[in-house]
């Protein structure tokens, strides 16, 4: 994708709560699956965290310190405008960087929280490189593109190898987890409703604003095209996909 690309389609998810699939109760889920609890000094890593959903519960409900990570700076400009709203500035610490080349100390992070984000790298790559930065009994928590079904329709396959060739089914994402040298401690699967009403709803509603904004040009066409062809596919075939869940720690102390 071309940087001009790329710039429109964070001008487009800027203005979002949430740049992924997901949803502040999930967050929760996920935190209560894990048995986190409220822990002042806890050390957590955000990775690719956005504009902050998560960060923002991670450190409102948990007293934690949340270093949230992204590659782009208007995300992380709305992270912190956020940030300051709620309160939370003292707890929050914004920093861009590559999830490819985190600067953490190896072995200081008590949680590493990324919803939506690992793709980028791919899960594992992800998991492999981050596993270092944990603490002994450190938590991993990722949600994650996975097949929700043994068997789909080869046009699915098809569409995805191309797309995004890491999808896989829970269990071979909990046995990566494993081969990785994690011990699984919990997976659910997000409901339709995480990308229908959280993300794609709230996405198609800035449209028509996003496409004023840059004089219906060609570029912002195309993404709108885009937005549009990737709600179309997740509608017909949801109940092939979606995205889990995944929560998994490294050996105790
Ligand atoms: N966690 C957020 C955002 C998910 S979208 C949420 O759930 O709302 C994926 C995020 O990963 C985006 O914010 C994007 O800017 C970020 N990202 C993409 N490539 C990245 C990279 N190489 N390093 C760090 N962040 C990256």
């Amino acid at each position: 994708m071309d940087m001009d690309a790329l710039t429109l389609l964070v001008d487009l998810h800027r203005d979002g709560a949430r740049q992924g699939p997901g949803s502040d109760a999930i967050t929760r889920q996920a935190m209560a699956l894990a048995g986190l609890t409220p822990q002042a000094g806890l050390k957590i890593a955000d990775i690719g965290c956005g504009t902050g959903a998560s960060a923002l519960l991670l450190a409102g409900d948990l007293e934690a310190e949340v270093t949230a990570v992204d590659l782009f700076p208007a995300f992380l400009d709305k992270l912190q405008a956020r940030t300051a709203e709620a309160g939370l500035s003292s707890l929050i610490t914004p920093v861009e960087a590559s999830m490819a080349a985190l600067p953490f100390e190896p072995g200081g992070l008590d949680v590493i929280w990324s919803e939506g984000a690992i793709y980028n790298i791919g899960f594992e790559a992800g998991i492999a490189a981050w596993k270092r930065f944990l603490k002994p009994g450190g938590l991993l928590a990722v949600s994650e593109l996975s097949w929700f079904t043994a068997e789909r329709p080869a046009e699915l396959e098809a569409y995805w190898s191309e797309q995004y060739p890491g999808v896989a089914p829970a269990s071979a994402k909990i046995a990566q987890l494993e081969e990785a040298g994690y011990t699984p401690v919990g997976y659910f699967p997000l409901p339709a409703s995480a990308w229908l009403d959280q993300y794609y709803a709230p996405t198609q509603a800035r449209l028509p604003a996003f496409l004023d904004r840059h004089g219906h040009s060609e570029a912002a066409r195309t993404v709108v095209e885009m937005e549009q062809a990737e709600l179309a596919h997740f509608e017909a075939h949801h109940r092939y996909y979606g995205y889990g869940f995944y929560l998994a720690r490294t050996p105790g102390p």
